[in-house]
């Protein structure tokens, strides 16, 4: 399986296998960037360990990254921040939507994961703190780790979560109200939106995932976490990273997988590779209808699954 031939057969048998699912589901609604994406599109790449990537269909296509990004924010964060940054969130799935109020005020203020949007918020305080200037650091991070130089925040798409973004501010706050948001919640938000706006393709975010797959080694070879901290990261991620779907994901796919709104969904195989699917239809949990089937095929086919 590690010829360029095997991976561009691969993929071509996952597009043909997922091809009479593809357009099922909804694009996200809640802003209007999203809701006018194609929903026909798809596109799915394999990064090596190496940095060459294979793709089908449109993996070279920007499109809007949103919770993706919160793998990458997360990692940032413990590279500057180790341990101290549990202490303000937790690690255990959350069995509910991703933008869910209910279980801060049992827990006192303290998310669940970091994956869930309020887990996301605390993150990137932490991060705002650390670096101050939390969403232009990650994206640096993203185009350093994707070779893209090209990479951006989408000004249309940020405006209108800001617009949109009542849910949002009412987490930030509460947990502010907690004392576990640092920075005012204004400038939180905008570090957060900006964020969830970055266009990437599938090949830009599955070669920047590749710490992940790598054992916590960046594309040049320095150490963004250690083995531990990289092992910690992969599994929040199967865990958490697919909201309260994240069970079936596992069970289906058994990778360690981070999904958003967009649809797209980038997957880890530990010392192999990475993944990036994007297909815009979502299920009802806000996972891509035809990106989680391919991620189900490409583990199914080949047998590269954690277990
Ligand atoms: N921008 C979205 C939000 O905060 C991201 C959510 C997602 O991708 N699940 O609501």
């Amino acid at each position: 399986m590690k010829q360029a031939d095997d991976y561009q057969e691969l993929l071509g048998r996952i597009a043909a296998d997922v091809a009479p699912l593809i357009g099922s589901g909804t694009p996200a609604e809640y802003i209007p960037a999203l809701a006018s994406v194609d929903p026909r599109r798809f596109g799915m790449a394999i990064a090596d360990l190496d940095g060459t990537v294979y793709g089908v269909g449109d993996w070279r296509l920007p499109f809007s990254a949103q919770s993706i990004t919160k793998v990458f924010a997360l990692a940032l964060a413990l590279s500057l921040d180790g341990d101290a940054l549990w202490e303000r969130v937790g690690r255990e799935p959350s069995g509910n939507p991703f933008n869910s109020l209910v279980q801060l005020e049992y827990e006192n203020g303290i998310p669940r994961n970091p994956f869930i949007n309020a887990g996301a918020l605390v993150v990137t305080d932490r991060l705002q703190t650390l670096t101050g200037d939390a969403s232009s650091d990650l994206l640096e991070f993203l185009r350093a780790e994707s070779g893209n130089p090209d990479l951006a925040f989408d000004q249309e798409v940020a405006d209108s979560e800001g617009e949109n973004g009542d849910r949002n501010a009412a987490l930030a706050h509460f947990m502010a109200s907690y004392g576990n948001i640092a920075n005012p919640v204004p400038i939180l938000l905008d570090h957060y939106f900006w964020q969830c706006s970055i266009r990437a393709s599938c090949a830009d975010l599955a070669l920047a995932a590749r710490f992940l797959a790598r054992h916590g080694l960046r594309a040049d070879g320095s150490r963004l976490l250690s083995r531990s901290e990289a092992k910690q990261v992969n599994a929040v991620m199967m865990t958490c990273g697919t909201y309260d779907a994240a069970g079936e994901f596992a069970y289906r796919v058994g990778l360690p997988g981070k999904s958003g709104v967009g649809g797209g969904i980038v997957a880890v195989v530990p010392g192999r590779c990475t993944l990036c699917v994007w297909s815009p239809g979502l299920d009802r949990r806000g996972n891509s209808v035809a990106g989680v089937a391919a991620l189900d095929r490409f583990t199914t086919l080949t047998g590269l699954s954690v277990f």
